[in-house]
């Protein structure tokens, strides 16, 4: 691990201020950036801890909604009442992903900025375009059973691996971000960036930008959500394939519907296709099918993880028969 200077924050501007130039990272469960300073794939010259930052309260907000802060950790927001009985599919994804331990210590913020499990992102032995630009994909000719088939690119075909930002997708989340520049909100659905030829640069947030809260709006009354994750161990592993679906159905036809794909796309993936396809349908097995085909319609698949394909359209299918199926 190369050395680095430590400080810690005690209020936003203060995080802010110290962390717009180059070689700075904030700390706050380290549950991705520790073990990536281990590996030598970050290495900051300063780390700035954040978990002094008054950022870790669950409120409701004035529409109806729910405001998350960044600091709220996995665990919390996972077992908050608020979260189980309007968000279920949140607290579903947060409780299916890494282990109690690491739920304990990483946040809401730190979740949604997770980074790739690429196995050559993670070993300095191989080239990789996200790690050092430029110098090619080991994946993409290597082994690549576990990367994404949504949103690739010729320079890099790395999978987003959180649970929880793929339920945030589904309930339509918008970040709330501080800078030096000000403060802005970005719909979770333009938070992320795909590969294209710039796979280093993984999200909009610029250089100092911290995320303060996450924003979840309020969902229709009669609203069910469900999340289903595929993965090779029961535990502790992250998602093959999973879907978060959050849905409203009138008689047995679906009214309000939100589907994202998680453990498929390079970056949580909100699926448009699937939900055109059904909403406004009636709720059977041959229009989930037809809604899981259009999703995976544009999938790239190489050799080792054509399987995802499939296991994709099931995973989506059991998933919008569960959420529809009558209480
Ligand atoms: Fe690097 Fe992306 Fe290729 Fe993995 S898939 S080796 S992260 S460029």
């Amino acid at each position: 691990m190369q050395a680095f200077q430590f400080s810690k924050a005690t209020t936003v501007d203060a995080a802010i201020g110290e962390g717009a130039p180059t070689g700075v990272k904030f700390v706050a469960g380290g549950t991705t950036l520790v073990d990536l300073m281990k590996l030598n794939v970050e290495r900051p010259t300063t780390v700035i801890d954040i978990n002094s930052l008054p950022l870790d309260k669950i409120e409701p907000t004035s529409e109806g909604g729910l405001k998350i802060g960044a600091m709220v950790r996995n665990s919390d927001l996972a077992h908050d009442p608020a979260v189980q009985q309007h968000y279920t599919v949140l607290s579903q994804a947060l409780l299916s992903g890494a282990s109690p331990q690491l739920r304990n210590m990483a946040t809401t913020g730190g979740n949604l900025l997770q980074r790739t499990r690429c196995y050559y992102f993670r070993d300095t032995a191989y080239p990789c375009n996200k790690r050092k630009p430029g110098s090619g994909c080991s994946a993409i000719d290597g082994f690549h059973r576990i990367h994404a088939i949504l949103g690739t690119s010729e320079h890099c075909i790395a999978t987003n691996p959180s649970d929880m930002a793929v339920a945030m997708m589904a309930l339509e989340a918008t970040v709330h971000i501080k800078g030096a520049k000000g403060d802005r909100a970005v719909p979770l659905s333009e938070f992320y960036l795909v590969p294209g030829s710039t796979p280093e640069r993984e999200n909009v947030l610029a250089p100092g930008e911290l995320i303060t809260h996450v924003t979840l709006p309020k969902l229709p009354e009669s609203a069910r959500s469900y999340y289903l994750k595929r993965r090779d161990r029961a535990s502790y592993e992250f998602a093959l394939a999973s879907a978060a679906v959050v849905a409203t159905t009138q008689g047995n036809r679906l009214r309000h519907l939100r589907v994202a794909l998680g453990g498929v796309g390079t970056k949580p993936w909100r699926s448009m296709e699937a939900e055109h396809a059904l909403t406004g349908r009636e709720a059977t097995e041959k229009n989930f099918h037809a809604a899981a085909e259009a999703a995976l319609r544009g999938a790239k698949p190489l050799h080792d993880n054509a399987f995802k394909v499939e296991l994709a359209k099931r995973t989506l299918v059991r998933a919008l028969k569960v959420v529809t199926q009558p209480a």
